[in-house]
């Protein structure tokens, strides 16, 4: 489809484009995980793009998840606590940051600090965030999760773990 205008014939998407770019300014800022843009605790963000067309589509899925919680409150479960899937046990405490290859990052820092405070993620940063020095450094080679022995398969309390939740999903019956 085409319309004819002051400076000839220009197509409807083309000037569809032109309004969206008028109305929206410059190109938006580009959406990252931990980019610490919403107060959701699990930040996600959906994103497809493509060079041949030039167009990009993000998704914070996140806050959109947020808003069908609020529709729907009987489909989510929101727990206070970590799923260890390897002992199939919740483990309440929040665990001291124990990467020996990076800093902790500024947003989980701030949502660990909400966590164990009790207090309100925008209060949280309010305060933080011309601290971020203080934030957890990454701990010696030899001293962090990379070099503690996880437990395996071969691990008693795994199998019996493993056991259980076959059992609880319906894998196995008896
Ligand atoms: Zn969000």
């Amino acid at each position: 489809m085409a319309i004819r205008t002051g400076d000839g014939v220009v197509g409807i998407e083309q000037q569809v484009l032109e309004v969206v770019k008028a109305v929206q300014g410059p190109l938006p800022d580009h959406w990252l995980l931990g980019d610490d843009k919403c107060d959701c605790v699990h930040q996600r963000i959906g994103e497809w793009t493509n060079p041949y067309t030039a167009r990009t589509l993000q998704i914070r899925l996140c806050c959109v998840w947020k808003a069908l919680g609020e529709m729907f409150p009987g489909f989510i479960q929101e727990v206070d606590a970590f799923y260890d899937d390897n002992l199939d046990e919740w483990v309440e405490e929040p665990r001291a940051w124990d990467s020996e290859d990076a800093d902790m990052p500024v947003y989980l820092w701030f949502r660990q600090l909400a966590r164990q405070t009790g207090r309100p993620l925008p209060d949280i940063r309010q305060e933080y965030r011309k601290r971020t020095r203080e934030r957890p450094r990454r701990v010696p080679k030899g001293r962090g999760r990379e070099s503690r022995v996880e437990p395996s398969m071969s691990d008693e309390r795994v199998k019996v773990a493993h056991a259980r939740r076959l059992r609880q999903s319906g894998w196995v019956v008896d």
